[in-house]
């Protein structure tokens, strides 16, 4: 008998050993959080375009991120930063500067687009060019290359989530996937897209922009998105 529960305890001071070596560190990489950083275009003075004679562009972008960020914080596992929670006037190296210090797991930049006509409808999803790494004379190191590119990746494949998610909102309204140039983003390296989330300058896609609810619709599209990509 005594024999046996030696035996036992031996079995289950192993077993605890296992957990204190092995659990822990599983544990906090549970826990850890993904910052998610939303960028509402325009603000103050900038507002962007226009989409009534008192609507801009910076409020309809400000609703939308407000949105997304009540509805991104039901996530325990996500963080969510906004460049501006209010109607102001940001610079875009203010915004640069708080992108490299806060580094964010993802980055989204919210638009709206804007036609010469009343036609033009769709969202339109940009994502940083390769265009910069190949073009540059400079002299960069393979590594700096590598992680570049993985960002690169990653962003692409952001926007083709956000795509195929907004493609359910809007159905046959994308206007596809666009590298871009962005310049609020050179240099810093972190999965990131620009959405220009539909036309104000269209009757009906203003309509659903200008609606709560449309714009509570938006916001939990865009969230999925961001669920699917972590
Ligand atoms: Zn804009």
């Amino acid at each position: 008998m005594l024999r046996k529960t030696r035996k036992l305890f031996l079995i289950s001071g192993l077993l605890l050993l296992f957990v204190i070596v092995f659990g822990v560190p599983y544990l906090s990489a549970a826990e850890k959080k993904h910052l998610v950083m939303i960028d509402p275009a325009h603000g103050g003075q900038d507002t962007g375009v226009k989409i009534t004679d008192k609507v801009g562009e910076k409020d309809i972008t400000l609703a939308i991120a407000l949105a997304l960020q009540k509805e991104l914080a039901k996530e325990g596992h996500l963080e969510i930063v906004l460049t501006r929670n209010a109607d102001k006037e940001i610079s875009f190296e203010e915004r640069r500067k708080n992108i490299s210090k806060i580094k964010p797991d993802v980055f989204l930049s919210l638009h709206i687009n804007a036609g010469f006509g009343k036609s033009s409808t769709g969202f339109e999803i940009y994502y940083p060019g390769f265009k910069d790494i190949t073009d540059q004379k400079k002299q960069v190191k393979d590594g700096q290359k590598d992680a570049r590119n993985k960002y690169l990746n990653d962003s692409v494949r952001l926007a083709q989530i956000i795509q195929k998610n907004l493609d359910s909102l809007f159905p046959r309204k994308g206007r596809g996937l666009r590298e871009a140039e962005t310049p609020i983003l050179e240099g810093i390296n972190i999965p990131a897209v620009v959405v220009e989330i539909g036309f104000g300058t269209n009757p009906e896609e203003r309509k659903k922009l200008l609606s709560t609810s449309g714009q509570s619709e938006i916001a939990k599209t865009l969230a999925r998105g961001i669920k699917i990509f972590f």
